[in-house]
């Protein structure tokens, strides 16, 4: 039988649309669903779907994150320290990003700054945040000697494959690309830095998907993207430390 996400409890960002708001539909309907789906976007308020889903399903936490207010961090991880306690949190999912096309007479040191802000050093200082959260499902769950998954402790960043350099035959999308290349950089070094504390940590490609971001014409419904890629993160073991997978299961080069 194939491996199914186990993780009892998951803290998720940019969930009021798109992929983000997938995956709370999609983690709700596991075998093993998490006790805690900790899910948070900028606005609760106006996130009517995801309201209506923690509404209807006491699994689903939410909370008000600007992934760029760094300082709200300590009271986030409070928040989630509160319901999680000694079991820790299993599974943070960066998804919260931002897709700005300026070509190269147009690029700014303005939007350069302001992707890199939130698609490479918000999901790293958000890691940061929770390691020690991390740490305790990690000990939980037997420590560094365990086996690594993301049902026990792992930190999954959402790349793109815009950000491998090697597959980068088309150019352009500087600022995107160049965030996105550094989520990757960076999330390498998290996945060297927690190995031994049993965490897993690496990156995945949603595909080409149909949301806000992708629009009408991209390949693929946020339905399939999230499935594949819960499959993905299933699958994956101490063996897949610094992982760059795309929802198809496939690993993408750097
Ligand atoms: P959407 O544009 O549909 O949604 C983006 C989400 O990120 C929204 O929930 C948005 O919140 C949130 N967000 C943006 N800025 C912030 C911020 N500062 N703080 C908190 N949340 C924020 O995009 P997708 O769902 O398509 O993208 C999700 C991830 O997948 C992104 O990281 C993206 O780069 C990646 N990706 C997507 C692809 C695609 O084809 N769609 C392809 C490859 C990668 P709000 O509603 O408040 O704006």
């Amino acid at each position: 039988m194939e491996a199914s996400l186990a993780a009892k409890s998951i803290f998720l960002t940019g969930c009021s649309r798109g992929i983000g708001l997938e995956f709370v539909k999609q983690l709700l309907k596991l075998p093993n669903k998490p006790k805690y789906i900790f899910a948070t976007c900028r606005d609760v308020e106006k996130a009517n779907e995801l309201k209506d889903l923690a509404k209807k399903n006491p699994e689903v936490y939410l909370h008000n994150l600007d992934v760029t207010d760094f300082e709200s961090f300590p009271s986030v991880v409070s928040w989630v320290k509160e319901k999680v306690g000694d079991g820790g949190l299993n599974l943070l999912i960066n998804n919260a990003g931002i897709f700005d096309v300026s070509a190269l007479d147009v690029i700014s040191r303005e939007k350069m700054k302001q992707s890199f802000e939130v698609n490479c050093v918000a999901p790293l200082m958000l890691a940061r945040a929770f390691v020690p959260l991390l740490k305790k499902a990690s000990s939980a769950a037997g420590g560094d000697n365990g086996m690594m998954s993301c049902s026990k402790a792992c930190i999954v960043n959402v790349t793109s494959r815009m950000g491998s350099i090697e597959d980068n035959t088309s150019g352009g999308h500087y600022s995107y690309r160049a965030s996105k290349a550094a989520l990757n950089m960076v999330s390498k070094s998290l996945s060297v830095d927690l190995k031994s504390a049993g965490i897993l940590v690496g990156v995945v490609h949603p595909g080409w998907v149909q949301t806000d971001m992708g629009g009408a014409n991209a390949l693929i419904t946020t339905e399939v993207s999230v499935k594949g890629l819960i499959k993905v993160l299933s699958s994956l073991n101490q063996s897949d430390a610094g992982f760059f997978k795309s929802f198809d299961g496939s690993t993408i080069p750097w």
